[in-house]
């Protein structure tokens, strides 16, 4: 069966996009740490991010790089912080969160809870910022 990430590139499920390309997909994660916080996932389906074949692995974190720098223009942030778990879905992916302090990046720390504007707002803000870099 595929993951639920699969199925939000196939447009099964809604997701705040991002940005695409032919092999990654990057969108608003749904219970977020803080605003702008993205995940970052291939195509390609692989549970656990370091079984993915080299060049998809090498291929994820350029993405993931070019993600982060359209955050760090879009949302006001000291910093993007990137953590990988995989402890809830079992498709590879990294979390890019915008930082203003270590904090920020606890896991534990209460979800925001955000309204389908904002997430269309911030969704909209990263993906200008990526077209233009
Ligand atoms: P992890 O597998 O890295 O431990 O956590 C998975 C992350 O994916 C969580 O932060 C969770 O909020 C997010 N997530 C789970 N299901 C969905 C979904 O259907 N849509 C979106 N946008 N995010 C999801």
């Amino acid at each position: 069966m595929a993951s639920i990430f699969t199925r939000i590139v196939n447009g099964e499920i809604p997701s705040y996009k991002v940005a695409e390309n032919e092999n990654y997909y990057a969108f608003l994660d749904i219970n977020p740490l803080a605003k702008g916080h993205t995940l970052v996932i291939p195509k390609m389906e692989e549970d656990y991010i370091f079984n993915l074949p080299a060049d998809v692995y090498a291929g994820l974190w350029e993405f993931a790089n070019k993600v982060a720098k359209a955050i760090d223009k879009a949302v006001p942030c000291k910093r993007v912080g990137v953590a990988v778990l995989g402890m809830e879905v079992p498709h590879a992916h990294i979390h890019l969160v915008p930082l203003n302090s270590e904090s920020d990046l606890q896991f534990s720390n209460q979800k925001l809870s955000l309204t389908k504007e904002e997430f269309e707002q911030i969704a909209s803000n990263i993906a200008q910022e990526f077209l233009s870099l």
